[in-house]
């Protein structure tokens, strides 16, 4: 033996007959689709298409919540690498001073030295000039990965705020 229920649809108003089993069904008014949720002695209907949306809400929660948690890892990385890159530009900046240095100094001692010196103090010269060309070279591709790095937290900060304006509606 089957129970029925005695409903009223509530987009349209509809007089509905459901049996006490059904769990999904489609108002034949107006075709709108429900889930019938029984608790307590009341049944209730919800709206299909709500569900779905809420669902596809979550999802899209969870998306970008996983998406986030990346971009932060990914800042991190950034963040760590940074720092590295500070560290070997100061090395760089000390070398240069030094060879700095030493190019004063043996050009100095080549200038007034005489001629048997001569020879060595201006292999020295050449050296310091060449050790300032090399780290000079560093030192701009030191700051160049800085720079990027810089720019690409800042690329990853704006996708976490987009994120987040997504998620907060
Ligand atoms: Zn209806």
């Amino acid at each position: 033996m089957t129970d029925f229920i005695s409903l009223t649809c509530p987009s349209c108003g509809g007089k509905l007959k459901i049996t006490s089993e059904i769990e999904r069904f489609a108002c034949g008014f107006c075709g709108n689709e429900y889930l019938v949720k029984r608790g307590d002695g009341i049944v209730t209907l919800a709206p299909v298409i709500d569900q779905i949306k809420t669902m596809n809400q979550g999802i899209d929660k969870t998306n970008a919540e996983l998406a986030m948690l990346r971009l932060r890892e990914d800042i991190r990385q950034l963040e760590k690498r940074k720092s590295a890159i500070l560290r070997k530009r100061k090395a760089g900046i000390q070398g240069l001073a030094s060879a700095a240095t030493v190019l004063l100094f043996s050009w100095v001692s080549f200038s007034v030295s005489v001629s048997q010196s001569k020879g060595f103090f201006l292999f020295l010269v050449i050296l310091a000039v060449l050790v300032i060309l090399v780290f000079s070279f560093i030192v701009a591709r030191l700051n160049q990965e800085y720079k990027k790095g810089k720019k690409e937290i800042k690329l990853k900060e704006s996708q976490i705020n987009k994120y987040l304006q997504r998620i907060n509606y």
